[in-house]
């Protein structure tokens, strides 16, 4: 019988990208295959996000709750992995002696050999260095699971926002070369896929080098050769900064209709005093200006957004130019939280004497006022004809997974409230689409 590997994932799209390529180096080097019950699991692993606190010490929680199950089966291997586990090193296997290996985002291919290790020295086994790339030349072809896919183009983050933790845990930007993602995406389009998401932590910041040629690609010139790739419809990528939004990707949208009508730019904050300490590298009016390039070039771009609210120093007069910023853009969703201050980041020392009260009182206030704007525009798209990606087929026996005789796209038609009421040819709309009823979450394009 095959061994079984249960994963716990925490935090973003890029950790579940990384869990899914930590299942598929474990299934190619052992034939492992994955289980989402921890009981019957021979390795059970936590992608752990550090990002905010409360992600922070949910992992040692967490951990805390498998514990016994190495009484069950003494041969059980426990890991600890992604950004808690690069950021805490040693210290993991020193608050939590039972863990077997540790390992960060860019040593997730080692996987095999670092169980092995555990095995053979009968300790801890603890890689959380930062090889950069040879992460993706180790990787084996991503298994297809459906229409849409995850790519990613680029890692770690060179900007060193003041309140952020990721460009210590994840190292500084690396991209991939040029033709090694075109190969990726030609792979997976030949299997079927039809939609890509590139991943990036500032994905838009790409500098993929070309072979034969002095010259790096940017994000823009991938999106134009990506297009080219038969099989591909659509085209997303994540997160953006709002730094690296070029005049050539915001050009991107209106020579490529492929590429999706939604963007993911984080502005954080509406107060250029904030943005400021917070170290962004733009003001308010600056986004502002990007969205307004954005919408003259694609009309009906669906935004979203990350807010950080009570970052130290925020007064009421910096939240409320947050959120006129809010009523100006006309988000169709975000996220938003409350500063987190986080280890060895500059923003810890920082005087932050607003009471909690207050900041939770602004964020209810600020994600009252996001979920309006977003409710009027769903209302605003009821009735429309949307082209949407089916993502899988329903109880009457038609498969999940899309192959070539599954329609890829249909034409659904959105009635009353975002719910999809027409069925084609027995296809059910992707859960996402039906259940968010928000343009930028769901899988139309
Ligand atoms: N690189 C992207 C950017 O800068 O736009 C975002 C990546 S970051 C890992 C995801 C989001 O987490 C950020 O946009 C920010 O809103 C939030 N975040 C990061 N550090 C935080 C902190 N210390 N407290 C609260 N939220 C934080
Ligand atoms: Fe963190 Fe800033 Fe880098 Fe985004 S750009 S990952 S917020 S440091």
């Amino acid at each position: 019988m095959p061994k079984k590997l249960f994963i716990r994932t925490f935090g973003c799209q890029m950790n579940e990208y990384d869990s899914d390529k930590m299942a598929d180096v474990l299934n190619a080097s052992e034939g492992i295959v994955k289980t989402d019950n921890p009981e019957e699991a021979d390795i059970i692993l936590f992608n752990t996000c550090s990002v905010r606190e409360k992600a922070q010490e949910k992992v040692f929680h967490d951990l805390g709750r498998v514990r016994h199950l190495k009484k069950l089966n003494p041969d059980l291997v426990i890991g600890v992995g992604g950004c808690v586990a690069s950021q805490e090193g040693d210290a993991i296997v020193a608050r939590a002696p039972y863990v077997d290996i540790v390992f960060g985002p860019q040593t997730l291919h080692r996987l095999p050999q670092l169980i092995a290790e555990r095995k053979a020295k009968g300790k801890a086994a603890v890689d959380v260095s930062f090889p950069e790339i040879e992460k993706f030349d180790a990787l084996p072809p991503a298994e297809v699971k459906g229409a849409s896919a995850f790519v990613s183009i680029m890692e770690g983050c060179s900007k060193f926002c003041t309140f952020c933790i990721v460009p210590y845990t994840r190292g500084g930007e690396v991209s991939r070369p040029f033709e090694d993602v075109l190969t990726e995406v030609a792979g997976l389009a030949a299997n079927g896929v039809g939609e890509v998401t590139l991943l990036g932590q500032n994905v838009n910041a790409y500098q993929g080098a070309m072979a034969g040629s002095e010259e790096m690609a940017d994000l823009a010139l991938l999106i134009e050769y990506i297009a080219e790739v038969p099989g591909i419809e659509r085209i997303r990528y994540t997160t953006s900064h709002p730094r690296e939004m070029s005049q050539r990707l915001i050009d991107t949208y209106l020579k490529v209709p492929k590429l999706v009508s939604h963007l993911h730019l984080p502005v954080q904050s509406g107060s250029d005093r904030i943005l400021a300490a917070m170290k962004r590298g733009y003001i308010a009016i600056e986004y502002k200006s990007i969205v307004r390039k954005l919408r003259a070039a694609r009309p009906d771009i669906s935004l979203s957004s990350d807010f950080i609210i009570g970052f130290p120093g925020e007064t009421d007069e910096d939240f409320e130019k947050t959120m006129k910023l809010i009523d100006d853009v006309a988000f169709d969703a975000s996220f938003s939280f409350i500063y987190s201050p986080r280890p060895g980041t500059p923003a810890v020392e920082m005087e932050d004497s607003t009471p909690a009260s207050v900041k939770s009182a602004r964020l209810s206030r600020l994600q009252k006022r996001i979920d309006e704007l977003a409710q009027a525009v769903s209302q605003s798209m009821v009735g429309s004809v949307q082209r949407v990606l089916v993502e899988g087929g329903d109880e009457d026996g038609v498969g999940h997974g899309v192959g070539p005789d599954l329609a890829d796209h249909i034409e659904a038609r959105l009635a009353g409230h975002l719910h999809v009421q027409e069925r084609q040819r027995h296809l059910v709309l992707s859960q996402q689409f039906e259940c968010t009823g928000s343009r930028a979450c769901c899988q139309h394009g």
